[in-house]
């Protein structure tokens, strides 16, 4: 039997916590700690990363957004996954949050049902990163280098820093160079959901990583009505 997934909650409302807790808790693979604020959660993911953050963005003192911005500058936090929890539902906030790095969110009031499918998403994601047998992996084009064993990439021998997410994303493309991979497609390679999220997602994160690759970004081309492709260099 494999060992529960740790979640760490961040989440100032008592209640909400308790609630979500119960409910990951409910089928044994999960263990759920949960903390009131930004402060203890940088504390408790010090002292013993988690296998996903839910981390509330209106928090006291600390907002949402600096701890997941802290945690993404910390070499030893910025692959741990997290899942924004926000109240606000504008899209500029949303699109703030992808681009701090979370790998996704959810909009309260949510549904404790859609809550867990999504971790469970994303906890998936990640097992299928840790189980698939490594194949040593590396491209090398005009300007862009990656070895997506060693996770490091580079535009015109510049260390790029990518976000998991964008990382994922990079991969898969150069894998299927010269190939047009659909929304659909990306969203199920490189996110691992098999219900419907906004395909916008995969548009801001493609315009993120071409932004971060410079001159290379080129390489990745949009598709008009089928999706994206990266062409070689
Ligand atoms: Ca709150």
């Amino acid at each position: 039997m494999t060992p529960p997934s740790r979640i760490l909650v961040v989440e100032d409302e008592p209640d909400i916590a308790a609630l979500v807790k119960h409910t990951l808790e409910r089928g044994g693979e999960m263990r759920v700690d949960t903390v009131t604020s930004g402060d203890a959660a940088l504390k408790a993911i010090a002292d013993e990363p988690p296998h996903l953050v839910i981390l509330d963005l209106n928090l006291p003192v600390l907002s949402g957004f600096e701890v997941c911005r802290i945690l993404r500058q910390r070499p030893a936090t910025q692959h741990v996954p997290i899942i924004m929890v926000t109240a606000r539902t504008s899209e500029s906030d949303r699109v703030s949050g992808l681009d701090l790095g979370a790998d996704d969110y959810v909009t309260k009031p949510f549904s404790l049902r859609e809550l867990a499918a999504r971790v469970r998403a994303v906890l998936r994601r990640r097992q299928t990163i840790e189980s698939s047998a490594p194949q040593p992996q590396s491209y090398r084009g005009k300007f862009l280098t990656a070895d997506f064993d060693a996770v490091a990439v580079a535009v015109d021998g510049r260390t790029v820093k990518l976000t998991r997410r964008e990382f994922e994303l990079l991969k898969c493309l150069v894998e299927n160079r010269n190939r047009v991979l659909s929304r659909d497609r990306l969203l199920e390679r490189v996110w691992g959901y098999d219900h419907a999220i906004e395909t916008r997602s995969v548009d801001v994160h493609v315009g993120r990583l071409r932004g971060k690759l410079g001159p290379a970004g080129d390489q990745i081309e949009t598709v008009v009505g089928l999706g994206y492709r990266f062409v070689e260099s």
